[in-house]
């Protein structure tokens, strides 16, 4: 199966002003040793998408359709199920690492959460270990793995993100605007680590961004969001000569 099949999924937010449809009946499919792009304008649902792969959206969200992950319906996964794959199956990273890093930790602890959680790796040498051979792979410095958040750059700490993401092995990744915050040097970068994560490990990403250029340059095929729908999808190169 794919790494990722998306079936008719629906979000619904529930909010004092009634119900807010942000995902409308999207299909879509990643499969290992490909990345797909997500374009769309700000609001149009991506990170609602993004964010039901692995069912972390806000209580006030109310799923539909079928997400599976490698086969396996992430809706009917009990609580339990739904941590055993959470960073061992598939990994998100979201946008503006200074908001969803934790300021007052340094880095190299950040990153051992998720080898914590699932107990991958057991002892503290072997963590140790484990945590430089990952800022090793996102191309950080091992001796900054003590230092903080603000310590870093935009793009040292969304390489961070990465490499939390990456800890426990996943064969998904769904990177939400990983490079928005960063100037065009440092985005290119970014975007060439994912790229190569991608070819090397054959892993499956699901790219998503605002800007269709961006998402151009770095995936073979393309699918664009407008208010909650994916209203197009093909080879890059089709996708952005149509006006
Ligand atoms: P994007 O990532 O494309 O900018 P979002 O997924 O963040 O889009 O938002 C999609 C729609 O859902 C928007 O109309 C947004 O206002 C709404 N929305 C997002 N989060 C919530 C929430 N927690 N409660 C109510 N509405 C929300
Ligand atoms: P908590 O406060 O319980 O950590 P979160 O909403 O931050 O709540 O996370 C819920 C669960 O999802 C936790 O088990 C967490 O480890 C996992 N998780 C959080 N962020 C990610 C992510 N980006 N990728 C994969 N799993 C995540």
């Amino acid at each position: 199966p794919p790494l990722l099949d998306m079936r008719q999924v629906t979000v619904d937010y529930q909010s004092r002003r009634g119900t807010v449809p942000a995902v409308r009946g999207v299909d879509l499919t990643v499969d290992a040793g490909q990345t797909l792009g997500l374009a769309g304008e700000s609001g149009c649902g991506k990170s609602t998408l993004a964010m039901s792969v692995l069912r972390l959206l806000p209580r006030s969200a109310h799923l539909g359709g079928d997400i599976l992950l490698d086969g396996e319906n992430v809706r009917e996964m009990s609580w339990g199920r739904l941590r055993a794959v959470r960073w061992a199956s598939a990994s998100v990273v979201f946008q503006g690492a200074m908001h969803a890093l934790n300021p007052v930790r340094p880095i190299g602890e950040q990153i051992a959460e998720p080898l914590r959680l699932h107990r991958a790796t057991t002892t503290p040498a072997a963590v140790r270990t484990r945590v430089n051979e990952l800022l090793d792979q996102v191309e950080l410095p091992v001796a900054r793995s003590t230092a903080y958040p603000h310590e870093l750059s935009g793009g040292q700490r969304q390489r961070v993100m990465i490499a939390m993401a990456l800890a426990c092995s996943p064969r998904l990744i769904i990177a939400d605007e990983p490079t928005t915050a960063l100037d065009v040097i440092v985005q290119a970068q970014v975007l060439d680590l994912l790229s190569r994560l991608v070819t090397e490990r054959q892993l499956g990403l699901l790219m998503i961004s605002h800007d269709l250029s961006v998402l151009a340059a770095c995936c073979q095929r393309l699918a664009v969001m407008y208010q909650g729908r994916i209203v197009e999808e093909g080879p890059s190169t089709d996708v952005v000569r149509t006006p």
